[in-house]
């Protein structure tokens, strides 16, 4: 079988032309047809080749008689073994697998038929009333302000619950006050700009993605501010005079890119400084030499996305190793080779793969498929429905675990991925349990509902980008540039 044509798609501006395009389809179509095209556009840009006649939804629901992955014969089988060799990390392994194991057979003793239920009521009622008030448990995110709205607004977009108007003003003026006079947000009013909260406030602004939202970011001042935090060798710090970690350049470049800022020299030598990250285990680490990580591979892959240089990754290995992140008997993902699962990752690695999957599609990829995303789609919805959800709304890490709003956001995107294979012309949805469950599809660069990015792309793109001539120092010479480089 021949290769298949690379996709014309990839570019922003191409975006905008897909948004266009949904929002001319929402306008003719029934409600159905344009919450498909309005969700899944973004993958027209991932997959790019259309297989005509293969609109599809596969419901477990509608199949009862498939069973439960994690009530499967052999489950048991996929359990840890330590080959006699006790350590700290096998006992914690083995420690966690009990808890699960546990957690599943409550659940089949109870339940005749396999449904697991999304609580969407009661995670609503949790989200709703932490945009009016938190607990003193989140004094310690006293710095992380813009995150918590982010988190919970993106959770109610999932959700597909509506932000009333006067909630989302409000939210517009509370992050307002946390945008700096040298430009970006801190983390809360009268903090100091940091990389953290300017990508979460900017998220948020576009989640509510009104004229109000986008009129409150200050583009110039803004790119003042990524150039403030910009190093000589393509890295950015989160904050003046802070650390340097790959964090920062994805936030950088998602700002960058949603609000139309990226001037020719902005992310100069950032794709060579991200590849250094890129280590011997396949995943990518918070500054080159380190150990590969879901978060922050994440970061580094999606920020090359978005600069267009993905294909420079050693995509097989990254591959490689993503997928081994997904646990045998939980099913859901963990951070770091040898550590435990947690709800959190599903969607910091299986967020990788519709990524890794259009990078390799653009390599010429034939074996590619059309229907899943290449992890177990369905053992990370059991782990994250089963396991992660709190009775009285919220989700969480795993297990005996508190819920948190952090938690709560990244569990749902990652059932979102889960979810969600497609693209315009070739949508295919795998939903564990009830009909229900159907969350929003998520955009797997920015975690922010597609239509709402391409509504941002519009508005930015309308706008000029800022006149800008600067360029980075020089890099300095002697050990600044001979640091740990895997690849050296
Ligand atoms: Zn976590």
């Amino acid at each position: 079988m021949s290769a298949p044509a690379l996709p014309r798609y990839g570019s922003l501006e191409q975006e905008l032309v897909a948004g266009e395009q949904m929002r001319e389809q929402m306008r003719e179509d029934a409600p159905a047809a344009s919450r498909a095209a309005s969700s899944l556009q973004w993958v027209r840009w991932t997959i790019g080749q259309p297989i005509r006649g293969q609109h599809c939804r596969i419901s477990i629901m509608d199949a009862v008689t498939t069973p439960l992955r994690c009530f499967s014969e052999g489950h048991a089988a996929q359990m840890f073994a330590d080959d006699g060799v006790e350590t700290v990390t096998s006992v914690e392994q083995k420690k966690v697998e009990r808890t699960i194991e546990e957690v599943f057979s409550v659940y089949k003793q109870i339940h005749s038929l396999p449904q697991p239920t999304l609580l969407r009521e009661q995670h609503y009622q949790y989200l709703k009333k932490g945009l009016r008030h938190l607990s003193d448990a989140y004094e310690c995110l006293d710095a992380s302000r813009p995150w918590l709205c982010f988190w919970i607004l993106h959770s109610l977009e999932l959700l597909e619950e509506p932000i009333p108007s006067a909630v989302a003003s409000d939210v517009c003026q509370f992050l307002a006050r946390c945008q700096t006079p040298t430009g970006g947000f801190a983390g809360g009013p009268g903090q100091h700009a940091h990389l953290a909260p300017t990508y979460a406030a900017v998220n948020a602004l576009c989640i509510i993605g009104t004229e109000e939202s986008y009129g409150i970011i200050d583009r110039e001042k803004l790119l003042d501010f990524l150039w403030s935090v910009k190093q000589p060798d393509g890295s950015f710090v989160m904050h003046v005079g802070g650390e340097v970690d790959i964090r920062s350049a994805y936030c950088a470049a998602s700002v960058a890119s949603l609000t139309n800022i990226v001037t020719p020299t902005l992310f100069e030598t950032t794709p060579t400084w991200i590849l250094r990250c890129q280590n011997w285990e396949g995943g990518l680490s918070g500054v080159p030499g380190l150990e590969a990580h879901g978060g922050y591979t994440f970061c580094g892959t999606a920020a090359l996305v978005i600069l267009g240089k993905e294909h420079m990754l050693d995509l097989k290995a990254l591959l490689r190793w993503v997928v081994s992140r997904q646990m045998r008997f939980e099913g859901g993902f963990q951070g770091r080779c040898n550590k435990l699962v947690d709800g959190c990752y599903s969607f910091w690695q299986a967020g990788l793969l519709p990524l890794l999957h259009r990078a390799l599609f653009k390599e010429g990829e034939s074996e590619l498929s059309r229907q899943r995303w290449m992890f177990e789609q369905q053992a990370l919805q059991e782990y994250i429905l089963l396991c992660c959800q709190n009775p009285t709304g919220g989700l969480l890490d795993k297990p005996g675990k508190s819920r948190d709003f952090y938690h709560t956001c990244y569990c749902l995107s990652g059932l979102s991925v889960a979810q969600h294979f497609g693209n315009m012309d070739l949508h295919h949805e795998m939903i564990v349990g009830r009909e229900e469950n159907r969350l929003a599809p998520t955009h797997p660069i920015y975690n922010i509902c597609p239509d709402k990015v391409a509504r941002a792309l519009q508005h930015f793109h309308r706008l000029p980008v800022p006149e800008d001539t600067r360029q980075a120092p020089p890099p300095r010479a002697g050990p600044a540039s001979t640091s740990a480089d895997p690849r050296s």
